[in-house]
Parts: C-alpha cells; structure tokens; sequence
C-alpha cells in the first residue's frame, strides 16, 4: 500500500555546509502518502500487521482533536480495509470540529468524543478494557502509536538509508520514533532528538517506553547511549511558534522547495542549524528525518497570517 522507495534522500548543498566539511541529506518519509504524516505510517505499519494477525475488525486508538496519529490511523485503515475508531479528546467537538476530523470521519473513522477527564485514562488497562467491551474485537493502540510495534517500525526506517551517516536528526513527541531510531543505529552512529515539548525529558521518556516494551535494562542503556538531545528549541511548547521560526521555515522552502512545519520538523530542522551554526557538527554526515505533518498544521499555519509556502 505504501510504497517506501517513494521516501528518497535528498541532499541539501549549500557553501556554508560545505565550509564545515558537512553533507547534509533530508530522509523524505514526508513525501510517502498525503494524508499519513510520514512517521505515522512507520509506527502503524506493524500494529496494522498485527491487528490483521488476531482476526481484529479494526483498530480503536486516541488522540487530541488536531492529532496526525488520528488522521494516519484513519487513512490506513481505510487502504487496508480495517475499521477504526478514534476516542478524541474534549467533548465539546464533533466530526465537524475542523478539518482532521472531517478527514477522519471520510475514512470512516467512527469518533467517540470523551471529556478530558475520561481522556486521561487512555493508557489504564480498566479503561481499555471497558471500551473493548463496548467496542468489541478492536485492536488497541495507544496515543501517537506508541508500543513497541511502533518503535521497531521506526528501526527498520534506519535500515532503508543506504546513504552513510555519522548523525540522525528527529523531532520528537512521545519519543517513539527516536527511540525506533536510536535501536536502529551502529556503535558509531549518534541520534539528535529536538523535543517540541517543553521541559521534556527525552531520555528519561525514552526510557520508559523501552522499559514497558520489555527491552533489557542494557540493552536500553547501549541505545541511549547513541542520544543527543537538543532541548532549547521547543519555541514555548508544544505548538507554539515564533515569527523567527516561521521566518526560518519560509526561507528554507525558498530556498531548498521543502516544506517544514511550524510543530515538528520545523523546529527540528532550526535546532540542527543552530548546531551546524556552533560547530558541533563539523565535518559530519548528517541525515535529517523530515518526519511530515505540513498538512496537520495547516491550520496552524493559516491561523498565523504568514505566507509560508507563497513565495
Ligand atoms: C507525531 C510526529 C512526530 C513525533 O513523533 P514521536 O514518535 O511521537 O516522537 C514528529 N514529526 C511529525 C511530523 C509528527 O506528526
């Protein structure tokens, strides 16, 4: 259904880089499906495997009202013929809310409205249980696809760059893509994380979710051991933006014709300039994950009033 040779990588050149001794590449997992934010579908492929495995009618998952997670889940599940089931945050939206859950509701995704306080029991087994109950023969992936499935669908993500690198560069949410990446890597290779939260603890997240995925104490020092995490560059939180920001998201569009956006990828992309800037990654091989999600903030984007993409 998605075809992975669609996520090339594209080497971005400039004098400056060149001047350090850098080579610079964008891992395109953007360009992979239109309404599956790129890394989604890697955290869903194996739970979609999986839900077929058990017979499951579909997959029942969670996610805020602007979530990508939502979205991806609904637009894969309706390419490979599974029903889904979205438990939304807030219980004053409907289907009608905005644009991602109309989306949702054309993929046939069935959305269930909770209070923010219901919500917050996504990831109690109790809970889960009861809406199983009601909602039988689901398949159940928590918020953002983070388990375990999710993470070694990122793995594999690392195995499909031929390209050599010293670096990884990633946003980072519920950290279930870096952790993915971060198992993916060889002893020399480092992983750069720029959480969007703000005072996230990266390592200490990532750590958890290794841990609940059964992983060997070990094992899960060796692989965070490969982490760098880059944490100043959140911008306020999650959302939150600086025209700065959006000035620097319009220029490298101009500039290299891609897009970021102003919650991931493009707070992501301005950390690693400003390491570039510092000199700490001086004659590195570096591979920038543009993780997608250029449509999810779309309305974040008309919201600000500037002219992104324009120019
Ligand atoms: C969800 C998302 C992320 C964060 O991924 P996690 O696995 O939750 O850390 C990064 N970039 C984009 C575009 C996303 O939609």
């Amino acid at each position: 259904m998605i075809d992975f040779k669609k996520s090339i990588v594209q080497p971005i050149q400039s004098a400056s880089l060149d001047a350090r001794g850098i080579e610079l590449f964008v891992k395109r997992d953007d360009l992979l499906h239109p309404d599956i934010s790129g890394n989604k579908w890697r955290k869903l492929r194996f739970n979609v495997i999986q839900c077929f495995k058990n017979h499951n009618a579909g997959i029942l998952t969670f996610g805020g009202a602007y979530s990508n997670h939502l979205l991806a889940t609904a637009a894969a599940c309706a390419e490979v013929g599974l029903k889904s089931i979205g438990i939304v945050r807030g219980d004053e939206h409907t289907f009608e809310s905005n644009a991602i859950l109309k989306r949702c509701t054309s993929y046939g995704m069935e959305l269930q409205f909770v209070s923010r306080e219901l919500y917050q029991l996504r990831n109690d087994r109790y809970y889960q249980e009861n809406l199983l109950i009601q909602n039988s023969n689901y398949y159940v992936v928590p918020e953002g696809g983070a388990n375990y499935l999710g993470m070694i669908g990122c793995q594999e993500l690392v195995s499909q760059i031929e390209q050599p690198f010293d670096v990884i560069v990633s946003a980072q949410g519920t950290s279930t893509t870096s952790c993915g990446l971060a198992l993916g890597l060889d002893d020399s290779q480092r992983l750069m994380v720029v959480p969007v939260l703000k005072g996230y603890d990266s390592i200490g997240e990532m750590q958890s979710l290794m841990s609940r995925s059964a992983m060997a104490e070990d094992a899960i020092d060796f692989a965070l051991s490969s982490v760098l995490v880059s944490d100043e560059y959140h911008f306020g939180g999650y959302g939150k933006y600086t025209w700065e920001l959006l000035e620097f998201i319009r220029s490298f569009h101009n500039r290299y014709r891609i897009k970021l956006d102003p919650i991931y990828t493009g707070k992501a992309m301005y950390a690693l300039q400003k390491e570039i800037d510092s000199g700490a990654m001086d004659g590195k091989r570096i591979v920038f994950l543009h993780t997608g999600g250029v449509q999810g903030a779309q309305s974040i984007i008309e919201k600000s009033g500037f002219d992104l993409f324009g120019g």
